[in-house]
C-alpha cells in the first residue's frame, strides 16, 4: 500500500543525537526549574524524570503542578545556539529531493526551535508543515490526541502516512493509529515496540522506504 504523507520527528531524528543539541536544551530545561520555578537544585533532575514518565515532558508536568505559563517556557529552554551544533547537510537536503510526498515535522519543542533547526541543516524548504508543541495545544507525543490533530490537520489517515522518530514511545502510537513507523538512530531495536524498519542515520531513509 504506497503512502502519501512523511511525518518527521526533529530533535536526534533529522540529525545524530552526538550533536548535543537536545543536551543543551535538557541543560536549559533544568535551569528554568531551578532559577524561574524555584525547585531546589538537587529536586530538579527526579522531578523531570517524574514528570516525563507520568506526562510525556516536564512541560506537562510543570503546567500541571507548578501553572508555568509554556510560551515563556519553550523561549526559554530553546534559547541556545543551534548554529554552533548543526551545520548545512547536503546529503540529507538531496535525499529529501528524491521522496515525493509531502513532508511535515512533528516536533515536542517548539516552532521557533524547529524553524532554527531546519534552517541550520539547510533543509527547511522541503517540508511543508511543522506541527510544534504549540500547535497540539502543548500535549505532547506520545499522546494520542496529539498524533489525532496532526493526522485531522494533515487531512491524512494513518494508513496514508510513514512516520519517523527516534523514540520507541512516540512510534507506538503512531503504530496504533496506522502509520508505518521507522525508528532512526542508534538504538537498533525499539525493545517491545514494533516498527516497520530501523535505520542508524536519516539519510538511509529513502532505501528503506523503497522496500515499503
Ligand atoms: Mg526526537
Amino acid at each position: 500500500m504506497p503512502f502519501t504523507q512523511l511525518i518527521f520527528d526533529l530533535d536526534n531524528t533529522l540529525y545524530p543525537a552526538s550533536r548535543g543539541v537536545v543536551d543543551r536544551v535538557d541543560d536549559r530545561i533544568n535551569r528554568y526549574m531551578i532559577e524561574r520555578v524555584g525547585i531546589a537544585p538537587d529536586a530538579a533532575a527526579p522531578l523531570r524524570a517524574r514528570y516525563r514518565d507520568a506526562y510525556g515532558t516536564t512541560l506537562s508536568g510543570l503546567m500541571r503542578h507548578h501553572a508555568i505559563d509554556p510560551d515563556d517556557y519553550l523561549t526559554a529552554i530553546h534559547e541556545i545556539a543551534v548554529e554552533e551544533l548543526l551545520a548545512p547537510d547536503a546529503a540529507l537536503g538531496a535525499m529529501l529531493t528524491t521522496l515525493a510526498q509531502p513532508k511535515a515535522v512533528f516536533t515536542n519543542g517548539s516552532a521557533g526551535h524547529a524553524e532554527r533547526v531546519l534552517s541550520c541543516l539547510g533543509i527547511r524548504t522541503h517540508f511543508a508543515r511543522i506541527f510544534s508543541l504549540e500547535s497540539v495545544a502543548y500535549v505532547p507525543k506520545p499522546e494520542r490526541i496529539a498524533f489525532e490533530t496532526v493526522l485531522a490537520r494533515l487531512g491524512a489517515a494513518g494508513r496514508d502516512c510513514v512516520f519517523v522518530d527516534d523514540r520507541p514511545d512516540n512510534l507506538a502510537t503512531a503504530r496504533a493509529l496506522g502509520m508505518r513507523t521507522v525508528l532512526v538512530g542508534e538504538r537498533s531495536s525499539a525493545g517491545d515496540v514494533p516498527v516497520d524498519g530501523a535505520i542508524a542515520s536519516i539519510h538511509d531513509l529513502a532505501s528503506l522506504l523503497a522496500r515499503f
